[in-house]
């Protein structure tokens, strides 16, 4: 028998902070959305017992009252997928940021309801099948110019299958319009709706072969991720983490980016929106804003809808997956959605875990991760010539409290997650930023990107990385000797090992996020440092054989020609980096033993 709406409404029982209890209703199943009370307000089902059920609410409860209304929807939390989305500021439950202060002014008036999508824009379609073709789930049945760089591709929800019995002549449409029916009568819109706690199907999942390059020096040389992969950086207050996530989203190698700002300060997230639309992207010559998706839930919104966010955010870039693209999701702070599931866990009465997390907490976050993929994507791939390939890359900024590792967010999301790219206090303390840990970073990815390398990176990429590393882990333990015996213990050998350490550090791995011309670092760039500072290293070496005193070789200043060569453009470094190398021959090996 189906159930009436009669049954599906209840009554307030309890308020709890952002957790509801209503009592009286039947019918109700996990996830499913409630309207709360006379506002409305949108609360999700987290457990059920009888006819009691407890929801998470994602607006603020105040000044609600026991005794009203609850009314069940029967939809789980689902999102709009379709053209519009590119530019847009979203919310955790993408209700669109920019229209709704338009109509309530700065702060968002509770149980508004949006829509995502703008209904009155019309969209260029263009059919891609006719009617009498068999479609299925992740079928393209045409496209829309989104923006200038990105072509929408409208898809067959997942799920769906059938005959096409009518498609729309290309025209100008609205997300609303029907653009396609199935010969059993179902209606295809410009749009679908997805919800967003169960991942969007993909036909396969390939290995991860291909660098997401993030134009950051220390990530794409040392600690590289592959398109599909997922790295978390953990690190304390004002270590960095922000500024990672937004030179990331600025200049990798994504075509589309989703930003979930979560829980963290609202004045970043304003950063992210004035400074955005300002920048060129530099692959497409667009507006950086049109290849990305902002979900902001800042720290002063209701915790329930960090939750929201994430899966929100984790949606729509497995969306634009489908379609085809790269995309990457940054998600700052993983911390601060982690917290807010401990916040209602405990509402809720649950046997805490480690630190008051919820038991639970692991496989959320692994599931999370779970969702990243370099994928063959689901469809009969009738209207495309190759199977359609797309990834989804995450990276993660996780806050752990005083900057400890130790703590469960930081040591679950490393178990699921491919690399690891440990901020440093201090080294954040000392300027040097990134303030990437070289010690406690990695990445797992790194053998499957060698192949990639060796074809694509400038030649002795890998070698010159493995000499890199030999070097930094070199100086390490030559410091430990100097701290117990002091330097003088060193050979003119060891103390040239401590010179070009230090270049690396201070040369290659620090980049300025705020260097017009070093803020993003494309890859003969980050080659041409590292090679010009190992070149160095070998002629030096060769003027010791030659018995020259490391003194009079260190006292040649080459280094500071060296370090200048970072603000450099990277149109053009290749050759000047050439000139340099040759410079360096020249002047070390002209020393002569006195
Ligand atoms: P977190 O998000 O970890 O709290 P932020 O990303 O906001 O820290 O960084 C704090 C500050 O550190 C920034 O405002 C900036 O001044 C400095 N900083 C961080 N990374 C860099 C970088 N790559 N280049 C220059 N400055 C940086
Ligand atoms: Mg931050």
């Amino acid at each position: 028998m189906a159930v009436t709406e009669q049954q599906k409404v209840g009554t307030l029982v309890r308020i709890s902070g952002p957790m509801i209890e209503a009592d009286g209703m039947h019918g109700v199943t996990m996830g499913e959305i409630l309207r709360v009370g006379k506002l409305g307000l949108m609360g999700e089902v987290i457990r059920i017992e009888g006819e009691k059920v407890y929801a998470q609410v994602f607006e603020s409860t105040e000044g609600m009252f026991l005794g009203e209304e609850v009314v069940a929807t029967g939809v789980p939390l689902s999102v709009e997928l379709g053209p519009g989305l590119l530019g847009a500021t979203f919310d955790g439950i993408q209700r669109p940021l920019i229209t709704l202060q338009q109509s309530s002014g700065d702060f968002i008036g509770r149980g508004l309801t949006a829509v995502a999508l703008d209904r009155t824009r019309k969209w260029q379609f263009t059919p891609t099948v006719k009617a009498g073709d068999a479609v299925q789930g992740g079928d393209i049945i045409g496209t829309v110019p989104e923006t200038k760089a990105i072509e929408h591709k409208i898809l067959v929800p997942p799920g769906v299958k059938g005959v096409i019995a009518t498609i729309a002549a290309a025209g100008e449409y609205v997300v609303e319009d029907v653009i396609a029916t199935l010969q059993d009568g179902a209606p295809l819109k410009l749009y679908h709706k997805s919800p967003v706690k169960q991942p969007r199907p993909v036909h396969k999942v390939l290995p991860p072969t291909e660098p997401f390059l993030t134009r950051q020096r220390v990530l794409d040389m040392l600690f590289p991720i592959a398109k599909g992969g997922s790295a978390i950086v953990p690190g304390g207050f004002g270590a960095g983490k922000t500024v990672v996530e937004q030179s990331m989203s600025k200049y990798s190698n994504a075509q589309i980016i989703v930003y979930v700002g979560c829980g963290e300060r609202g004045n970043e997230m304003a950063e992210v929106l004035t400074e955005f639309p300002e920048l060129i992207d530099p692959n497409t010559g667009d507006s950086l804003m049109n290849r990305t998706i902002l979900v902001v839930n800042t720290s002063n919104m209701p915790v329930a809808a960090r939750d929201a966010s994430v899966y929100t955010g984790i949606t729509l870039a497995e969306y634009y997956r489908d379609q085809g693209y790269d995309v990457a999701l940054m998600a700052d702070s993983t911390s601060r959605w982690a917290e807010a599931l401990r916040e209602i866990s405990s509402r809720l009465e649950e046997m805490p875990g480690e630190e008051g997390y919820p038991t639970y907490l692991s496989e959320r976050i692994a599931a999370f991760y779970e969702r990243c993929g370099n994928v063959i994507t689901i469809g009969s791939h009738t209207s495309t010539d190759t199977p359609r390939k797309g990834s989804l890359t995450a990276v993660g900024a996780v806050s752990p409290p005083g900057g400890d590792f130790s703590e469960p967010v930081t040591q679950t999301s490393m178990r699921v997650s491919g690399a690891l790219w440990a901020l440093d206090a201090a080294l954040a303390y000392r300027r040097h930023y990134p303030s990437l840990n070289w010690n406690k970073s990695y990445s797992l990815y790194f053998d499957g990107l060698k192949g990639w390398f060796d074809e694509n990176a400038p030649q002795g990429w890998i070698m010159r990385r493995q000499q890199a590393a030999t070097l930094l882990q070199r100086e390490t333990e030559l410091q430990d000797i100097v701290q117990l015996v002091g330097p003088d213990a060193l050979q003119d050998q060891e103390r040239l090992i401590l010179e070009v350490a230090r270049m690396i550090r201070e040369i290659f791995l620090q980049q300025s996020a705020f260097s017009e011309n070093d803020a993003a670092c494309q890859l003969p760039k980050t080659f041409g440092l590292l090679e010009m500072i190992l070149v160095y290293k070998e002629e030096c070496e060769r003027a010791i054989h030659r018995e020259i005193a490391l003194n009079r070789i260190t006292a040649v200043p080459l280094r500071e020609d060296i370090a200048r060569m970072k603000e450099e453009p990277n149109d053009g470094f290749t050759e000047k980096k050439d000139a340099m190398l040759e410079k360096i021959k020249q002047v070390l090996g002209g020393l002569e033993a006195k």
